[in-house]
């Protein structure tokens, strides 16, 4: 319903706001906005960058101060510590003003030569979502891939939403950016909830550019972790999947029972004893996994009913204020 009220106008002056989210990127950062801002100046594009710093602890916030400093169409907001990228885009999400927005990496890995591209298929198309999705997925080593494909399988079969390709690279229209922000959830998965949330939407290939500069921040613990918050949003499969092995452990356990007694009461019950061993450690193992899965589970849901912010802003510069 908060959609429809949302509805703004498509016109060649209509604002774009960007959301670029950055962490420990000080090095590059004000060329790699250099390089985004002159493609939209090129292109006649009406615009804004809402950059977030994400808790960074090299220079790159006082590189986005002397950025903002005199650009009154860059907002620069810092968070108080590393929330993580999800956090970060939830906090320029907020602050954008745009009839619609872009979300894209600040290290021009999401090359900003589609953005024009982007903005055609929203004014002239009438699309509300134009996802960048990956062709191929850049520079990455094979194990990361591996995981990866497992990981987007397991969302695809348990969700029936396919992420295999989709990216964060994103123009959202203002209506799909409230109708997100209406979602409550303390734990967000950008990517998985906009795809959630439908909308009239086109795909654009591109091909994953090389780092501009520094390295990816997802250390293998880190992705591990954005995996198990994905899964378990996304759905309780792994909940049913306990259950469903209860189901054919206990159906076992009849098959067995039965030959046991029938054993027994034939006279010709042998030790067992590797048998009695086995048993124990398959089902200790399976009570174990699954009390951790249901654990999971359980903190999710007591960090949501804590309910504390999704990120804290430290500080917050509207480009050309005296501040800068
Ligand atoms: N990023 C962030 N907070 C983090 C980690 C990353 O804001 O804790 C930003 C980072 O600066 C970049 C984007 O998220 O603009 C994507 O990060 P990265 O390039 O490390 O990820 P990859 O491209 O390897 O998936
Ligand atoms: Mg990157």
């Amino acid at each position: 319903m908060i959609s429809i009220d949302k509805a703004v106008d498509r016109t060649v002056n209509s604002l774009l706001s960007l959301v670029i989210p950055v962490y420990q990127e000080g090095n590059h950062i004000k060329s790699s906005i250099g390089i985004i801002e002159n493609v939209l100046i090129e292109n006649n594009i009406v615009y804004e960058f809402i950059i977030v710093d994400d808790g960074s602890l090299d220079n790159t916030w006082s590189e986005l101060r002397s950025l903002a400093n005199g650009n009154d169409r860059i907002m620069i907001i810092r968070l108080s510590r590393n929330f993580g990228k999800e956090s970060a885009l939830c906090a320029g999400l907020k602050y954008a003003n745009g009839d619609m927005v872009l979300v894209m990496d600040g290290d021009l890995q999401h090359p900003p030569e589609l953005i024009p591209k982007m903005v055609d298929a929203w004014l002239n198309e009438g699309y509300d979502v134009v996802e960048g999705i990956k062709h191929s997925r850049g520079k990455e080593n094979r194990i990361y891939r591996a995981c990866a494909k497992f990981f987007y399988y397991l969302i695809y079969k348990s969700s029936d939403i396919n992420l295999g390709r989709a990216s964060d690279f994103k123009l959202l229209d203002r209506k799909v950016v409230e109708a997100w922000k209406e979602l409550p959830e303390r734990a967000t998965f950008f990517r998985g909830m906009s795809a959630w949330l439908g909308f009239e939407r086109k795909e654009i290939g591109f091909d994953v550019a090389h780092r501009v500069n520094g390295k990816t921040k997802w250390s293998l613990v880190r992705l591990i972790r954005l995996a198990i918050n994905a899964i378990t949003s996304y759905t309780s499969v792994p909940l049913h999947c306990i259950t469903l092995f209860g189901i054919i452990m206990f159906l076992g356990a009849v098959v067995l029972g039965v030959q046991t007694l029938f054993m027994k009461l034939s006279g010709r019950a042998s030790d067992g004893f590797t048998t009695v061993i086995l048993l124990l450690l398959i089902i200790g193992s399976a009570i174990m996994t699954s009390l951790g899965i249901i654990g999971i589970y359980l903190t999710k849901i007591y960090k949501e009913v804590k309910a504390r912010p999704r990120y804290l802003i430290s500080d917050f510069i509207r480009g050309g204020d005296d501040k800068c």
